[in-house]
Order: structure tokens, then C-alpha cells, then sequence
């Protein structure tokens, strides 16, 4: 008889959230920040600000390092600088014992001026300059090798050193619910990694210690950890056969999720995203039980970016103009093509919207994730479906389509949370300056950690050709005036 098969019972405490707020007739908010109040930070380092907790920093770092060190003898974190680089944060996180992760010459020289020895900065990216793979080699660096052409380059670099380099090999795989990065490393599930080990292997002076997999970003099932360690596993067990020797380090990469939420995302953080005991057990029970008896465990190294950084960042933004937007019937349609959510969309054909001092050059992730929106004063009636638009002077400058907001007048303040990874570092430059970025410390001390820009800094690269400099205009014809018909 056919049976279906066992599936073990999996009980998983709901979390509830707060009583439905439109029940209830008041607002969630944010009125202050590790007990700063939003209003006195916006009025004395400006409006738009990033505010950073460094307690946030701090406790996230040791929450996941427990929950790996619990499990596993070696683990070392390396902070992934493209996360976000501000010298403050990284130094926070190399203070907690992190080593760094970069993945340019830029990120490397940033790193060794932030204090990182070189033999403790990881060095990833597909795109490494002959220069910087000579350093790095020179100061025995972490080097992740990313394609052939790189490995060739690195073959020549090292030929005539007396001592043979150490590299590992990025890795690209199949793990379950997410598509694969296959523009990075190595095919590690169709043979071709272990062609690139064989080749390893008959090059002067390349000692292959690692195998590195990072698996992609924002994963909310640990179970492609779990696929990307027995694979990691499996491919060292093999590299040692065809003679590379022995595997010492496995690098996981980064991609835990932090307490965003994703464009269409039903359920709230709080309940989709995994604890970090959840992947750490899914990458740590691999490795400990498929890891050949006998043998020393390989070091685990971990590059996790916005898992870190993500839930301690702030914007504090103003509300600079209040208006109503009218919605034709086809918006649903282009909002979906332009990847904003519809789902709050009301039958009428208006819906409340705000401007903000801040844009979507300031919060390039929200592309992908809708931070949430929280008045900086307390607010007792009844949230509504509110167009958040940035202060862009372009038609896609909106930050939410549909934020559940009371009713806001021109001068209130908001805090947009969580926006700690990425938004930093990809934020750009355009029409307006970018703002400051505070961090407050544990004793509620607040630091500048970046200024606001100005124009001189903004033209600081700027240089005007010679016959551009004097004032006196160029002598051209008469405009021709038409005549009105
Ligand atoms: C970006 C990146 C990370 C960090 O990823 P998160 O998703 O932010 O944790 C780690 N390793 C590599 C190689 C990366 O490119």
C-alpha cells in the first residue's frame, strides 16, 4: 500500500501582533530613539537624518555570534563593508572582533585605514584589479577567487614567490528556493569547481584553503544554508581526493534577513523572518555532522551584512507638503510594473499622500522593501492608506504607496525603520545635499558620523575649462523672434 511519508510536526509559536490599530482609533510611533527624543535630533543636526544605535549595533553582533559560537568551535565574522562602510560603523563591529569583508580595491584600502591587518580582510568581488591582487598577496589577504581569468592573474603574480599563496574559491549553487547567483564563482553543482581545483593543483604556488558560498541575499528559508554547507562539505571531501589537500576554511557569506519586508510580503517581520539560532543550526549541525571523523573542523567564516546593520538604522524626515492624490482606474496596473504594492488600493479615486524632505535617492532599497513609516508624535486617530512621495523631482520618488498613516500636517516628523543596510552606501547624490548621519552611543551620547554635505564638497571634483572661467559671453547672432500667427 502506498503511503504518504512521515512528516515530523513542527510547532511554531505565532506571534501575534498589537491589537488591529484601525480598531483601536490610534497610531503606532516613534517618538524617540535609544531614548533621544526624534524632535530634538532633527532640530539639532538637521532634517533629513540616519541615526544609528550603536546598542543596536552591538547587540545584534553578539546575538549572532552567540548563536554560531554555541554551536560550532571556529567561527570568525567578517563585516561586509558594501553593507555599510561609514568608518563608524565598521570600527563598531571590528571592536566586537569582526575581521572585514571586502569586494573592491576601494573596500580593501578603506578596511587596512580603518586598522584591519591585512591577512584578516576576505577579499571577494568578481571584478579585482591586477594592483590590488598584488597587495593583497603581499599582506596575505583572504583572496575568494571569483572566475579563471582571476585565478591566471594570480598564477603570474605568484610564480616567482618563494612561498607558495593560499586562496579559496567562490562557489555558486543550487539550494533550494533561491534562484542562484550564478554570475559569482564557480558552478559547484554541474563539476565545474572541481575542474578548477584539478587546474589548481598543477599551478606553481597556489595552495587552495577554502570554499566560499554566498548564497544571495534577504534568504528567509535557512534550508539553502543547510543545502550550501553539505554541498560545501561534499566539494571539500572531493578537492582533498583529487589532491588539493585539506580544506580549512568554509565562508558561508552573508544573506541572513534582517526585520524589512518585501514589496507584496503578506505577513509582518516579525513572523517571516528567522532567528539567527535558525540559521546558525542549519549551517553548523551540516558541517559538525558530515565533516569526516578524525578530522579538525574547518574554520566557518561569516560575511553577514544587513542581518547586522539593517534593524539599527534610522531616517528622520519631515512632512513638507500634505496632499490628495487622484487615482485613475488603470494605477493598479502601473504600479505593479513599477514593483509597488496595489494591495491597499481603495475603490474611490483619491487617497491621502505626503511629501517628504528625503527621497528615494536616500533609500535605494526601497525597490525591494517597504520600510515602515511611524509619526515621531504620538497620534490618536485612525490610520489610512497615505502615499508617501519623496522630494524628488521625478515621478517614481515614492517611498511607500500605501503606508498606513494618521492624518499629518506640513512640519510633523516621521521615522522610517529599518534602513541600516545599503541605503548608505548606494545612496546618491541629486538636487540636494545628503544629510547627516548620527550615531548614538550607549550612554545616549549622540555623534556626528558623517556631515551634511555642501556645495563645496558636492563640487569639490569639479573643474572648469579655461574658456569657460572668464564672464564675458560669447558673441553670437541676433535671436530670431517669431512671429505670433
Ligand atoms: C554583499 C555580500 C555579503 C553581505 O550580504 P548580506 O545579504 O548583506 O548579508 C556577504 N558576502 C558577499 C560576497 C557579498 O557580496
Amino acid at each position: 500500500m502506498n503511503r504518504l511519508p512521515y512528516i515530523r510536526p513542527n510547532i511554531q509559536r505565532l506571534q501575534a501582533g498589537p491589537v488591529n490599530p484601525f480598531r483601536l482609533g490610534s497610531s503606532p510611533s516613534c517618538v524617540e530613539i535609544d531614548g533621544v527624543p526624534v524632535a530634538e535630533l532633527a532640530r539639532n543636526y538637521g532634517s533629513p537624518l540616519f541615526v544609528f544605535s550603536e546598542k543596536a549595533l552591538r547587540e545584534k553582533y553578539r546575538e549572532a555570534h552567540r548563536a554560531f559560537s554555541r554551536r560550532y568551535p571556529d567561527v570568525q565574522f567578517a563585516w561586509s563593508y558594501k553593507t555599510n562602510y561609514l568608518n563608524a560603523i565598521c570600527r563598531v563591529f571590528h571592536q566586537e572582533g569582526s575581521i572585514a569583508e571586502v569586494v573592491s580595491g576601494f573596500e580593501y584600502e578603506k578596511a587596512r585605514r580603518n586598522g584591519v591587518d591585512g591577512s584578516k580582510i576576505i577579499f571577494n568581488g568578481p571584478h579585482k584589479e591586477r594592483a590590488d591582487l598584488e597587495r593583497a598577496v603581499n599582506e596575505r589577504a583572504m583572496i575568494q577567487v571569483d572566475n579563471i581569468d582571476e585565478l591566471l592573474t594570480l598564477a603570474s603574480i605568484v610564480r616567482d614567490r618563494t612561498e607558495p599563496v593560499s586562496i579559496a574559491l567562490r562557489v555558486h549553487l543550487q539550494t533550494g528556493t533561491h534562484t542562484v547567483w550564478s554570475k559569482f564563482g564557480f558552478n559547484g553543482d554541474d563539476g565545474e569547481v572541481l575542474q578548477i581545483i584539478r587546474r589548481i593543483t598543477t599551478l606553481h604556488n597556489l595552495r587552495l584553503q577554502g570554499l566560499h558560498c554566498h548564497v544571495g541575499t534577504f534568504i528567509l528559508d535557512p534550508e539553502n544554508y543547510r543545502v550550501a554547507a553539505r554541498r560545501l562539505v561534499e566539494l571539500a571531501i572531493e578537492a582533498e581526493k583529487i589532491g588539493a589537500g585539506q580544506i580549512r576554511y568554509l565562508n558561508l557569506g552573508g544573506g541572513f534577513a534582517s526585520h524589512a519586508r518585501l514589496h507584496y510580503q503578506y505577513l509582518p517581520p516579525e513572523q517571516t523572518t528567522p532567528s539567527l539560532d535558525r540559521y546558525a543550526e542549519a549551517i553548523c549541525e551540516t558541517i559538525i555532522g558530515l565533516w569526516p571523523a578524525g578530522r579538525d573542523l574547518p574554520r566557518l567564516y561569516l560575511e553577514t551584512g544587513r542581518a547586522l546593520v539593517d534593524d539599527a538604522g534610522y531616517l528622520i524626515s519631515s512632512v513638507v507638503a500634505v496632499k490628495k492624490r487622484h487615482l485613475p482606474s488603470q494605477m493598479q496596473t502601473a504600479m505593479a510594473a513599477y514593483g509597488k504594492s496595489a494591495a491597499v488600493m481603495p475603490q474611490g479615486n483619491s487617497r491621502h499622500a505626503l511629501v517628504l524632505d528625503a527621497g528615494i535617492n536616500l533609500l535605494y532599497t526601497t525597490a525591494w522593501y517597504q520600510p515602515k513609516i511611524l509619526p515621531a508624535r504620538p497620534c490618536l486617530d485612525t490610520p489610512e492608506p497615505t502615499t508617501v512621495f519623496g522630494c524628488l523631482c521625478m515621478n517614481i520618488d515614492v517611498i511607500r504607496e500605501d503606508a498606513p498613516l494618521p492624518s499629518l500636517t506640513t512640519g510633523d516628523q516621521v521615522v522610517l525603520h529599518p534602513v541600516g543596510a545599503y541605503n548608505i552606501t548606494q545612496s546618491m547624490q541629486f538636487i540636494t545635499y545628503r544629510p547627516a548621519v548620527v550615531m548614538i552611543d550607549s550612554e545616549r551620547k549622540v555623534h556626528v558620523i558623517r556631515r551634511r554635505e555642501n556645495l563645496d564638497y558636492v563640487q569639490e571634483l569639479e573643474a572648469i575649462p579655461e574658456h569657460l572661467a572668464t564672464r564675458t559671453a560669447v558673441s553670437r547672432p541676433e535671436p530670431h523672434i517669431l512671429a505670433v500667427a
